[in-house]
């Protein structure tokens, strides 16, 4: 187990920076999410904390033991790949054994840790069968158990199971996370699926352009999200982002949109300019007295929700309503928002006010 702490982490490839100056920690035990789309510098951040790629600038400790320019071989820790190679030409409990043989571990020490390894996974019954005709399922977990079958300090692990299907995907994404709960060794995880980084993390770094834009515990960072990038990227249907020129004003602050008035009591402290007032679908509630009003666009019924599309003077906003409601198209409602689920982002750098 590990606590990995990185410093002001850079990498350059050439005259591109992947990733932009990085500071964040990753506690002990922890099942962290590297979170963020296509080519934000997930991987490569991941990959200089493995050791498989050097910081341009920065550094890296493990357990306080400054590791920057350390290969992975002398980091102790497992990395499990998307794509979990195995060699297929030796059985399951061979794949597995294969670490602890090249360590050196006398036979009969190998035979009982490989035991007890398949017995956590589950796959005691096909030892002996060749890795070939294993279910995809069978795969990763033979994968993971050449993983553990080391006792590494940490696991990296770059979208494990983004080769899967999505019904399969959610049933092994519950067994690494229970895995984990077993076994309690800090895991770190990179995925662009921003569910299940909400599903399975203890905490999340959520990364655009190479730049970390938050770090914290899923329910912060759906709940206050740092950036609107962050708010967008996390929820769906995505916060609501409404643009105003605005004055909120200290003390008393209140946020005017259109020419209605909300009284924003603790909110902030004051701004001014322009300004993003974002609120995500749930906390928009439709409500007849409201002096903000929206025209229906649409509405969707997905069984357990029911999202409704309206035009407001600010733009176009989504509420997200548990029970069905008998709204029609064209109609006019007062929209209510309570000021606690809201927030406001400065338009210009995008970032929140709080
Ligand atoms: P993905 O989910 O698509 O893998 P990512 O967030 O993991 O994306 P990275 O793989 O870390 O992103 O890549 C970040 C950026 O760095 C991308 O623009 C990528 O093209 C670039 N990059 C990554 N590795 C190299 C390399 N070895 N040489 C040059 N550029 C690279």
């Amino acid at each position: 187990m590990a606590q990995i702490r990185i410093e002001s982490v850079r990498k350059d490839f050439g005259s591109f920076n992947a990733v932009k100056s990085s500071t964040f920690t990753i506690e002990d035990g922890e099942f962290f999410m590297l979170l963020g789309p296509s080519g934000c510098g997930k991987t490569t951040t991941l990959r200089m904390m493995a050791g498989l790629e050097l910081p341009t600038s920065g550094e890296i400790y493990i357990d306080g033991e400054e590791v920057s320019q350390k290969p992975a071989s002398q980091r102790d820790i497992a990395f499990v790949f998307q794509m979990f190679a195995l060699y297929p030409h030796m059985n399951v409990g061979k794949n597995i054994s294969y670490p602890l043989l090249c360590q050196g571990m006398p036979k009969a020490q190998v035979r009982k840790k490989v035991g007890e390894i398949a017995e956590i996974l589950g796959i005691t019954d096909i030892l002996k069968k060749p890795v070939g005709g294993l279910s995809g399922g069978d795969r990763q977990r033979v994968a993971l158990g050449r993983a553990i079958v080391r006792d590494p300090k940490a696991f990296f692990m770059d979208e494990p199971l983004g080769a899967l299907d999505a019904e399969f995907r959610e049933h092994m994404s519950e067994e690494l996370r229970n895995l984990h709960d077993r076994m309690n060794a800090t895991t770190v995880y990179v995925t662009h699926d921003q569910l299940e980084a909400m599903q399975m993390g203890d905490k999340i770094v959520v990364m655009n352009h190479g730049s970390v834009e938050q770090f914290g515990v899923p329910q912060e960072i759906y709940d206050w999200p740092a950036t609107k990038f962050v708010a967008q990227f996390i929820g769906s249907p995505c916060m609501n982002f409404l643009d105003f020129k605005g004055k909120v004003a200290g003390g008393q602050a209140s946020v005017q949109l259109d020419d209605v008035v909300l009284n924003m009591p603790e909110l902030l402290d004051g701004a001014s300019g322009d300004l993003t007032f974002g609120v995500r679908p749930e906390h928009v509630h439709l409500d007849d007295a409201a002096p903000y009003r929206g025209k229906v666009v649409a509405t969707e019924y997905l069984g357990t929700t029911q999202i409704i599309t309206l035009d407001t003077p600010n733009g176009q906003i989504k509420a997200r309503e548990a029970s069905l409601k008998n709204v029609a198209v064209g109609e006019q409602i007062g929209l209510r928002f309570d000021a606690r689920t809201v927030t406001i982002f400065d338009a210009s750098t995008g970032r929140a006010l709080r």
